[in-house]
């Protein structure tokens, strides 16, 4: 039997395994898709909010501005990529300025570190391309910016490398409790465990109903994005809010992690939890607003739309604790600033444990680190030279876009958790995230996710079920007459 069981592996189920890794249990992560971070972790802002911005009072305040605290540590012992790049909160003219001090005063009130307020042209000398609209900005040095997939990855490979087991296509259809435990009845059979935890994002509401606990819903607010290229790197190296407006944070203007430029995103409530379709006329609104901050938007650089649908709870603010069901634990409703707050809310969630009596004893053997990839697109000629004299697979390019060799293919793969998608690969090496969007690369990450794993190339998927890239062998089908070549 499991000590606990958490249900969902994107950032929130991945942050809880690593810190529960840390002691002597049983842990294991069941996620229904084919890899961690592949609904709202992998689709956000990416920004390690300054904790200014979420109300004093709520969760969302407190672990904010200490989950952003915690990220230079974490960066240092995972690398998984973050730049604390600071933020801007622009005004665009005086009656927009109160909200700054407003930001300030809740900011100082929540804990949150290096928040001044400016004068627009000091924030110019900043970042020259901001408007000369902006008349005042609220600058916060401590925000930054994240890739919030290849900070799930890194703590679900380092909980992995801890003794905490990764199950994937793993669907939670139901739990029982039974005595002093739980039975979730899965996809892949039952699973039982002492404790369980509800990490399931938008299906939470849907997951603690199942043991009853059905006082919440879940509803799905969309965020749709376009990201430019890396040459539009130039517009902004910090990340630009503008001054809130009917409590929404707005559009944003703020450079990713691996310096493409990000616009976006929308707020719109929708019907359906999993639908992340983008529509031309929320991408021009974005564009349009995006222009205020910046001027220098030129779509013709686009290259990629997404988007991401927030899990808003109707309680308005995290859900963090055991439920009337002694042993079963919501994590629900983290919605923004959830990316920022996920290592602080994982330590919280270690500490009801240990209130609710289960026995947390230090593992003496846990590893706080994660090697980092050797990239070589970072690398000086020597350096590259150097490593591909020792192993060769670093000298053959796959994604040109990129220039991510079969090295860092081959180093993802064996890294703990099982490959079984090209945009596994993706996530974790950014192969395919480039200009061509994976047209040249994918059939060469698919022989080398086949040969390394043993999958045969029908059985990769381009992200889960559904997603075959190959369904059967056109010589198969012209041996059969031709009518399915
Ligand atoms: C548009 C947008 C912008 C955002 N911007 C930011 C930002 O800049 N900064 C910030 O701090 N936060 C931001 N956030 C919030 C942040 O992205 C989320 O708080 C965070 O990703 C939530 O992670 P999660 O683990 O709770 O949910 P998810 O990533 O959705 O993970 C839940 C997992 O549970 C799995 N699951 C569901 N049901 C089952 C089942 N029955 N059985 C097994 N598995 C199941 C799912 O497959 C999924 O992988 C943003 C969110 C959005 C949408």
């Amino acid at each position: 039997m499991l000590d606990v069981c958490i249900v969902g592996g994107g950032v929130i189920g991945t942050a809880i395994s690593r810190e529960l890794s840390r002691y002597q249990l049983k842990v294991r992560v069941v996620e229904r898709n084919e890899d961690v971070a592949t609904e709202t972790t992998k689709a956000n802002s990416g920004i390690v909010h300054g904790g200014y911005d979420a109300a004093h009072g709520k969760l969302k305040g407190f672990f904010s501005a200490k989950g952003n605290a915690m990220y230079p540590q974490l960066e240092e012992e995972l690398h998984f990529g973050f730049r604390q790049t600071g933020s801007f909160v622009v005004a665009f003219n005086e009656g927009q300025e109160p909200e700054l001090d407003r930001l300030l005063e809740n900011g100082i009130k929540n804990g949150a570190r290096g928040l001044e307020i400016i004068s627009g042209d000091r924030a110019r000398e900043m970042e020259p391309h901001l408007s000369k609209s902006v008349t005042k900005a609220l600058y916060c040095s401590t925000a930054g910016v994240t890739s919030p997939y290849e900070l799930s990855v890194a703590l679900a490979e380092n909980a992995a490398k801890n003794g905490v087991e990764y199950s994937f296509y793993t669907e939670v259809n139901g739990i029982e409790k039974v005595e002093d435990h739980f039975i979730l009845h899965t996809s892949k059979g039952p699973v039982e465990a002492k404790v369980v935890i509800n990490a399931a994002g938008l299906y939470a509401d849907r997951i603690s109903a199942m043991i009853g606990e059905d006082d919440f819903t879940i509803n799905p607010r969309q965020g749709q994005y376009v990201l430019l290229d890396k040459d539009q790197a130039f517009m902004t190296d910090t990340v630009i809010f503008q001054a809130p407006e009917n409590g929404s944070k707005g559009v944003l203007v703020t450079p990713t992690v691996h310096h493409n430029i990000l616009v976006g995103p929308n707020s719109d409530y929708i019907d359906e939890k999993n639908d992340v379709a983008t529509t031309s006329d929320v991408i021009a609104k974005i564009l349009k607003a995006g222009s205020k901050s910046i001027d220098a938007i030129n779509t013709r650089k686009v290259i990629r739309s997404f988007s991401g649908n927030r899990a808003s709870s109707d309680r308005g603010d995290f859900i963090i604790g055991e439920t009337k069901v002694k042993g079963f634990v919501n994590v629900a409703g983290i919605e923004s600033p959830g990316l920022t707050s996920a290592p602080a809310i994982a330590i919280h969630v270690a500490d009801i444990l240990k209130e609710m009596g289960l026995e947390l004893t230090a593992d003496p053997n846990f590893d706080p680190t994660r090697k980092p990839y050797k990239r070589i697109a970072d690398m000086e000629a020597e350096e590259l030279n150097n490593l591909i004299a020792e192993e060769p697979a670093y000298g053959r390019v796959i994604c040109r876009c990129e220039s991510i060799s079969e090295g860092e293919i081959v180093d993802a793969i064996h890294r703990g958790l099982p490959i079984t998608s090209v945009d596994a690969i993706k996530k974790r090496t950014r192969a395919g995230m480039g200009r061509c969007q994976g047209g040249f690369c994918a059939p060469r990450v698919m022989e080398i996710i086949s040969r390394e794993t043993g999958l045969s190339m029908e059985e990769i998927t381009k992200q889960g079920e559904g997603s075959y890239l190959l369904t059967k062998r056109s010589k198969d089908a012209l041996e059969k007459g031709g009518q399915d070549a």
